[in-house]
């Protein structure tokens, strides 16, 4: 019989049980619960990534905003005619 089930610790993010050294407590809503470090550190670069996501969309909207108020400024001549 080996023991190493005595040393794992159900990861409720994994749905599976990790060993005990790789395991955090994390504390939610419904209490304490077993969050391996593995998936903590995925969801912290998960995050970096839509933070910087984010970062990327708000300054694409800048630059589109400040397209549109240059065309406001500068209304096309070429479609006036003549
Ligand atoms: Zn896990």
């Amino acid at each position: 019989m080996g023991s190493a089930m005595l040393d794992t610790v159900f990861c409720y993010h994994c749905q599976a049980r990790h060993s005990r050294d790789e395991m955090r407590q994390v504390v939610s809503k419904t209490g304490k619960r077993w969050r391996c470090a593995k998936s903590i550190a995925a969801a912290k670069n998960d995050l970096a990534a839509r933070e910087a996501f984010g970062r990327q969309v708000t300054a694409m909207n800048k630059s589109e905003a400040q397209a549109k108020i240059k065309h406001l400024l500068n209304p096309e001549r070429a479609t006036k005619g003549r």
